[in-house]
């Protein structure tokens, strides 16, 4: 732990341990997550929303904290969190950049589904000993070199909206695939050393297959890889998410980070893989909150000691936002907590409410903060117009956008599989 940690208001656990019944070794990765958030992404946070760049440094420091290897286990010399853990402590993160908690998500799902997600699933005891001798080539690079690792999955067609195969091929070649495709939004892009690439396998005169989806770790100096485009968005604008161009990438079998078939299985029987974009957005909400307390009360740094707590109107808005933040964290709190494999039908349900809830409740939250605390509340010299845009991201995200949620809960909820009204 840090000597100077003290210097920095970590303020309270969103979650508090005893009263949510964390572990003590999951309480301390999280309350590190926590004081790492306050020490080290707050102060830079700023500066690369205004400029746009990518906080390189910040993944640099994780390396430095051992944060980079959360998920990856322990017997592999990571930190071993599992996904509830990690669900939490991201969150700590998004309190204070929204940008780097989104971008870190990216780099931790490499680890986490290759990792404990994984060990859920079923292989033949072949690929399984084959899958843990290549994730490990992969942890090693993280734990030894800092490596960071993306997940550029978007092509702005229904692929990352899990409707059809992925249009990024992977055509196998001679030890390993040639990989040919574009990918959008593509968090980290020009900053990962591997881009983390969701792509259809395809043999000559074979028809494209959601089954045949692999994952597959591309490093970003390999020959055939270009970042093109501009990236000027409303918020998270520091996840740098260019335009990813692939043109007849070699990489070898090892690139593989899911074994043949795993991510279509894994897509099914471990939905709650796609929640993980909703910790950071929940962090984002409980910063909207706590922006808000802290204003009201006069006691928001950079700004005058001017009370505004006093006024009815202020009182019952902030009544208004801790009813809905309690919500919000009580729903996500039970959806994180009951992951698992082949999760029941009413888990799934609570899934997509959880993530529609975060996404939405989350720019509902700083919406209603910046109405509340007043106009100078809104200007860029405070974090709470950041939080604002930032959140506006969350219910755009695919696979899960607000949108697809609610079209999921409506037909699942009311068909069971295969019914029809035929
Ligand atoms: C800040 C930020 C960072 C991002 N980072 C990444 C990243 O690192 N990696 C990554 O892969 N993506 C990333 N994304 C992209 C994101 O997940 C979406 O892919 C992107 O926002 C989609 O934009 P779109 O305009 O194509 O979406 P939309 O047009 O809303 O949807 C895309 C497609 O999905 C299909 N679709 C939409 N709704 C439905 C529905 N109800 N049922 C079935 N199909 C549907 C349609 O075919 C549609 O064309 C990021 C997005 C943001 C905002």
């Amino acid at each position: 732990m840090h000597g100077d940690l003290d210097a920095h208001d970590t303020g309270a656990a969103m979650f508090a341990p005893e009263a949510f019944l964390l572990s003590d070794a999951e309480a301390e990765l999280i309350a590190q997550a926590r004081r790492f958030g306050a020490r080290v992404l707050a102060p830079r946070a700023a500066r690369h929303d205004r400029e746009a760049s990518f906080p390189l440094e910040n993944f640099r420091d994780m390396h430095g904290e051992g944060l980079l290897g959360i998920c990856i286990p322990k017997e592999d010399g990571g930190l071993g969190a599992g996904y509830r853990t990690y669900c939490l402590a991201a969150a700590e993160l998004g309190r204070f950049c929204g940008s780097t908690a989104l971008s870190f998500n990216m780099h931790v799902c490499s680890t986490l589904w290759s990792g404990a997600l994984s060990d859920d699933l079923d292989m033949s005891a072949a690929d399984r000993a084959a899958h843990i001798a290549r994730r490990r080539l992969h942890y090693r690079r993280i734990l030894d070199d800092g490596a960071v690792y993306s997940q550029p999955f978007s092509e702005g067609g229904a692929a990352a909206a899990g409707g059809v195969a992925f249009g990024t091929e992977a055509r196998p070649a001679d030890g390993g695939f040639i990989v040919n495709g574009k990918k959008i939004f593509a968090s980290l892009s020009g900053a990962a050393d591997y881009y983390g690439v969701l792509c259809t396998e395809r043999g000559e005169g074979e028809a494209a297959s959601r089954r045949n989806t692999l994952y597959l770790a591309i490093p970003a100096s390999a020959p055939g890889v270009q970042v093109v485009g501009d990236w000027d968005p409303l918020g998270m604008r520091a996840t740098v998410s260019r335009t990813l161009l692939f043109k007849d990438v070699f990489v070898p079998d090892d690139a593989m980070l899911m074994p043949r078939g795993v991510y279509f299985q894994a897509a099914t029987r471990w939905p709650h893989m796609f929640l993980t974009l909703s910790p950071t957005y929940m962090g984002l909400a409980q910063a909207a909150y706590d922006f808000t307390i802290s204003y009201l009360r006069g006691e928001m740094p950079g700004t005058p000691p001017v009370k505004r707590r006093m006024f009815p109107t202020k009182q019952i808005a902030v009544a208004e936002m801790q009813v809905m933040l309690e919500q919000t964290k009580a729903l996500w709190f039970q959806a994180i907590s009951e992951a698992r494999a082949n999760p029941t039908k009413e888990q799934v349900l609570r899934a997509y409410a959880a993530q529609f809830t975060v996404m939405e409740n989350a720019n509902a939250l700083a919406a209603k903060a910046i109405r509340t605390c007043g106009g100078q509340a809104m200007l860029k010299s405070l974090a709470l117009e950041r939080i604002y845009r930032d959140s506006r991201c969350g219910s755009l995200m695919l696979p899960w956008t607000a949108e697809i949620c609610l079209d999921r809960i409506g037909r699942e909820a009311l068909y069971e599989p295969g019914e029809t009204d035929d």
